[in-house]
């Protein structure tokens, strides 16, 4: 018996039925790329999150990358964001020609440290993207603070945090932008790769739909050079079921958070720490432990899959290395890439299993 970190399929047979109905649909509707399904779930999206626009692009990659160039950044400006991320977030903003700045997280709640930033900003500094890392949001009254102050954009990769509340606001309608990735694995998944984008800008959001769609206003004229980044009818379909269950899958992560925190409070472990008035939504539950490694060996042992989220942060990778800017000390997100580990996460974890892991962790230490 094999305990995933996570695990999509258990996703697609808890509404089987309702997912095989609306993909037949679609394959019978002749309508296969920007369609009713797109539109609707848009429409859908926007109104979960209570925010005005929504555009389905290809995935979260994309969507971070069509967010800067909708807000005209230009070759050699800068974009500040965090080493501690998923590659996308870099890779995104040097696909749209900026220069990734990347400053230190918090060694509380893993997200961007907001002290770093005056170091990290420079006048052709554009904009910063915070990263709602694990589905706890970064601190978003000093990362938005400090872009007012110095008249730059905010961008949220909201990526891991579908659901995920700052305050009484949705994460992705605080910043200008909002960019989420809707891969398999996420707090909202497709069974493909999609993406959407929000904003309550309504020229930001008319030109990102430009830019999905070769900057066409009209077929086969294009008003400004843009990109093939276009979501399909099935995925947005799938997209519109799951969108549903979204609180309630939310709700199921933030319980069994619950019980590994109530349960490994006692181990020598470092747990996930909540902010304040703050919604989160565990897309993933990451502890700490200096003894990683063995931990993870003794849990795959028993069948128990983990994760390391990320194991090299980025500004160390072979591909970044010698491109990004680094302006400061990287101590916290050098520390905790040796020390994180993921535990089995995802909404349809069974009571049991949930157990067995929690024991098994148990038994390391005992
Ligand atoms: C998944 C993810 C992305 C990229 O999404 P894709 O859909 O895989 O392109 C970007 N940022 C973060 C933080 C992510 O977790």
């Amino acid at each position: 018996m094999t305990i995933y970190c996570a695990n999509p399929a258990a996703q697609f047979f808890k509404c089987q039925n309702e997912i095989e109905l609306a993909v037949l649909k679609v394959l019978r509707s002749g309508q296969y790329i920007l369609g009713i399904e797109v539109d609707a779930f848009e429409n859908e999206f926007a109104e979960y999150l209570d925010v005005k626009y929504a555009i389905g692009v290809a995935n979260g990659t994309d969507a971070i990358e069509i967010a800067i160039r909708a807000l005209d950044i230009k070759p050699g400006d800068e974009i500040i964001t965090v080493s501690h991320t998923a590659v996308a977030t870099v890779a995104a903003i040097e696909s749209a020609g900026a220069l990734p700045v990347l400053v230190d997280v918090d060694p509380i709640f893993y997200t961007l440290d907001p002290s770093k930033l005056n170091s990290a900003l420079s006048p052709r500094t554009r904009a910063v993207i915070a990263v709602h890392l694990y589905g706890q949001p970064a601190d978003l009254e000093a990362i938005s603070n400090f872009c007012k102050l110095n008249d730059i954009y905010l961008i949220e990769d909201c990526s891991q945090a579908h659901g995920a509340k700052w305050k009484n606001k949705f994460l992705g309608t605080v910043g200008h932008l909002g960019c989420f990735s809707c891969y398999p694995t996420k707090n909202l998944g497709a069974f493909g790769d999609a993406g959407i984008i929000v904003s309550n800008d309504k020229k930001l959001a008319e030109k990102v739909k430009l830019l999905r769609q070769y900057g066409w206003q009209e077929r086969n004229i294009s008003n400004i050079p843009g990109r093939n980044s276009r979501l399909d009818e099935i995925q947005a379909a799938i997209l519109r079921v799951k969108l549903k269950y979204l609180n309630s899958n939310n709700l199921m992560r933030r319980e069994i958070a619950g019980e590994y925190s109530k349960s490994l409070a006692n181990l020598p472990l470092n747990l996930p720490n909540s902010r304040l008035n703050c919604e989160e939504v565990f897309h993933l539950y990451v502890i700490r432990f200096d003894n990683r490694e063995k931990l993870r060996t003794h849990l795959e042992k028993y069948g128990i899959q983990t994760g390391i989220h990320y194991p090299m942060p980025i500004h160390m990778q072979p591909a970044y290395k010698s491109r990004v800017k680094v302006t400061g000390q990287m101590e916290t997100t050098e520390k905790i890439s040796g020390e994180i580990l993921s535990l089995p996460m995802y909404p349809e974890l069974s009571p049991n299993e949930l157990s067995t892991v929690i024991e098994t962790i148990n038994t390391f230490f005992y």
